[in-house]
């Protein structure tokens, strides 16, 4: 899992190729998501799914009396339906927007984000968005605002096969270029799409906070989830350091504390948790002797 971090050779601040990472991986399943539903208006989640069911059939039907686009034709989603998975969904990822892993829940309201956008796709202007998965829980995950609006994801949604139109397409052909948060394949930790980096003073492991593609769709994910925005990067950084100060202060206190450390500093459901694993695995890289002295032979 882990690339080994090359000590510089000289004190020169030098780059390192980085400790391979992820974005935050959560599995869809439809029980853990939506075992605690409770809605004021649905009794259950199957009644909302019912609900949703129609509310498809509907913007299908729509579409088949709107095939030829005409001014002022809107398509009539209704969004307290989608809305309605919000807090199941904002639970399930911790608060945590499922694309750059910033806690927002307690500052912003966040989005129900689609990850295929419903009204239009920016990479292909004539094609009418996917309108049949509006409502498909599959496509549906908690983002913050910046990662969805604005210089964020917006209606992009590049791929490398070959694009579904219709309800009756093969989605599995398209082969997305953005990163799936709910695909272990993406984002679980084998996925090596993308790297944080790190750099050196002298022996010094520093954060950087920054992340990079791997892969072409890691590129393109960092580049249209805007993963390397100034308050993003700044907040991740102080997550990483704060993760190496507590590793270096454990090792310098007992093996049991550093075991502790380790531990803790990789719960999933603390903000920018990919980052600071990242963080932790890049210490381990750079401080193996000392890792291995204070936990006796390694953990
Ligand atoms: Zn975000």
């Amino acid at each position: 899992m882990l690339d080994v971090l090359r000590k510089p050779r000289d004190s020169s601040k030098n780059v390192s190729p980085g400790a391979s990472c992820y974005m935050l991986h959560r599995k869809f399943d439809l029980a853990l998501i939506y075992g605690f539903f409770n809605h004021d208006k649905y009794a259950t989640f199957q009644e909302w799914r019912e609900v949703a069911k129609l509310a498809t059939g509907a913007l299908v039907t729509w579409k088949e009396l709107h095939s030829v686009p005409k001014q002022g034709d809107s398509l009539p989603v209704e969004t307290a339906i989608y809305g309605a998975l919000k807090e199941c969904l904002k639970t399930y990822f911790w608060g945590k927007c499922a694309y750059c892993e910033s806690e927002f829940d307690s500052v912003a309201w966040g989005d129900v984000e689609h990850y295929r956008p419903k009204r239009g796709v920016t990479e292909d202007p004539n094609h009418p968005g996917y309108y049949w998965l509006a409502y498909s829980e599959s496509n549906l995950m908690p983002s913050c605002q910046r990662c969805n609006q604005g210089k964020g994801k917006r209606n992009h949604f590049p791929i490398s096969g070959i694009r579904a139109t219709q309800p009756d397409d093969n989605l599995s052909a398209e082969k997305p270029l953005l990163l799936n948060p709910y695909e272990e394949s993406d984002c679980g930790t084998g996925a090596g799409h993308l790297h944080y980096v790190f750099e050196f003073s002298g022996w010094e492991l520093l954060s950087t906070g920054r992340v990079e593609g791997v892969t072409e769709r890691g590129r393109t994910s960092v580049e249209l989830y805007d993963l390397n925005r100034r308050s993003l990067v700044n907040q991740r950084r102080k997550h990483q350091v704060q993760a190496i100060n507590a590793l270096r202060l454990a090792a310098n206190t007992s093996p049991t504390a550093l075991a502790d450390a380790w531990t803790m500093l990789f719960s999933a459901d603390q903000e920018h948790a990919s980052a600071v694993r990242a963080a932790c695995s890049a210490w381990k890289a750079n401080h193996k002797g000392e890792f291995d002295r204070a936990t006796a032979g390694g953990t």
